[in-house]
């Protein structure tokens, strides 16, 4: 008997059908005898749904009403839910984030949770029942309704099953798990059976959008076991844990992440004195831009080149704020480059492997594809190329670090 939490995603729960599918699974869990809280997203596009009529009122809402408004997607699914588990005679209570004393601080639409004061759950589920909890929202200290943030309904799981001590938190959603790239770009992607919480956080900031980052940041800091599934298959899903086993079938890379989101910008022939990463990049970031990868190469005749990427939405503000630099500096001129992509291996196996770039770089070169930008970390090689390169680039990659399903298995 285990305790668990199990999250439904938007489009799980997106119809009164649907609903019921859920429910009819929850029961077999029950009636293994396992205890289950569930967490819910609202009903899919019902957020979007909300957030549009409030624009009609205002482009830019109140965030305390906004909050107060969206939170209602939320509290129509565990209703529903309830009623579709106590319909199969499945004892079910439905919650509200506040009712359930989850705790944030006071940003509204993008709040943290603080504390969880998880007695209610417990006694409930002593008396045999599923508990419901309303994903995305919680409460604050003057008793104000907040929510977590777009996708928050995966934090809300994580937090919950962090405060339970829970075996397990599933998050089911309607893809069967995470892959080692995007399926759409290279059919032969597989499922992974296993990624640490460090490598899910890279591939998700750089793209791959299964889980909210911030989730996985909650579950790899309280250690709680994730899970990844579809909602109406069956399967294992994808477990994501802390620990590395380094087995010797396990490839050396998890997955090849990437993305169309970043724009680069070069500011040629500056002077090469000190302070100069500052000048440039100090207006940069006084702008609100973050900076992803910086370059600067070496100086001749004292001047050198100096090249970052930013966000594409970014691009026409830090061009701005560039030119303007650059006439400060007596810098020689501004270049940018929106069409370009980046494109990561990730794995904790480079730790104890040599020449794993090398071999990104080989297979790139292999294909005629020029990197324009490196950047590396202990477990990530990331590449900028140019955009049109972009699919030709992951297939290869997949394929150099054996991670193409062998032929016949591919789903
Ligand atoms: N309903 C919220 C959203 O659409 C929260 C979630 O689904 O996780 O962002
Ligand atoms: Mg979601």
């Amino acid at each position: 008997m285990a305790l668990i939490v199990q999250k439904f995603g938007g489009t799980s729960v997106g119809s009164v059908e649907r609903i019921e599918q859920v429910a009819a699974k929850i029961k077999k869990f029950r009636d293994n005898g396992d205890d289950i809280v569930v967490v819910v997203s609202a009903m899919s596009g019902e957020t979007n749904r909300l957030i549009e009529l409030a624009r009609q009122i205002n482009e830019r809402p109140v965030a305390r009403e906004l909050d107060v408004m969206v939170s209602t997607g939320e509290q129509v699914t565990i209703a529903l839910l309830a009623m579709a588990l106590i319909k199969i005679g499945v004892p079910a209570i439905s919650y509200t984030g506040s009712q359930v004393g989850i705790l944030t601080d006071s940003s509204h639409t993008k709040a943290r949770i603080m504390q969880i004061d998880a007695q209610n759950v417990r006694k409930d589920l002593k008396a045999g029942r599923v508990v419901v909890v309303a994903g995305f929202q919680g409460i604050d200290e003057a008793g104000n309704i907040t929510t977590l943030g777009r996708g928050g309904s995966d934090t809300t799981g994580v937090a919950l099953a962090a405060a339970l001590k829970a075996d397990e938190c599933q998050i089911y959603t309607d893809v069967d798990g995470v892959y080692t790239t995007d399926p759409r770009v290279v059919p032969k992607a597989q499922r992974l059976e296993k990624v640490t919480f460090e490598e899910m956080l890279e591939m998700a900031s750089l793209g791959s959008k299964v889980l909210q980052i911030r989730a996985v940041e909650f579950a790899g800091k309280y250690g709680v076991p994730l899970r990844v599934l579809h909602s109406f298959k069956e399967g294992p899903g994808t477990l994501i844990t802390l620990d590395e086993e380094d087995s010797m079938e396990k490839p050396i890379i998890s997955g090849i992440a990437f993305n169309r989101d970043e724009a680069k910008l070069t500011i040629r022939g500056v002077p090469d004195t000190p302070g100069v990463a500052f000048r440039i990049l100090g207006p940069i970031s006084s702008a609100n831009v973050e900076v992803d990868m910086i370059v600067q190469n070496v100086a001749h005749d004292n001047t050198t080149d100096f090249t970052f990427t930013v966000h594409r939405n970014d691009y026409q503000n830090a061009l701005h704020v560039l030119e303007h630099i650059a006439q400060e500096m007596g810098a020689r001129e501004v270049v940018g480059d929106v069409d370009i992509a980046k494109v990561s291996i990730v794995g904790v196996g480079m730790r104890s492997h040599a020449g794993v770039a090398s071999r990104m770089f080989e297979a790139l070169a292999k294909e005629n594809i020029n990197i324009q930008m490196i950047s590396t970390s202990e477990i990530k090689v990331s590449v900028v190329i140019e955009e049109k390169y972009l699919e030709l680039a992951v297939r290869a990659l997949h394929t150099a670090f054996d991670l193409d399903a062998p032929a016949g298995t591919a789903e």
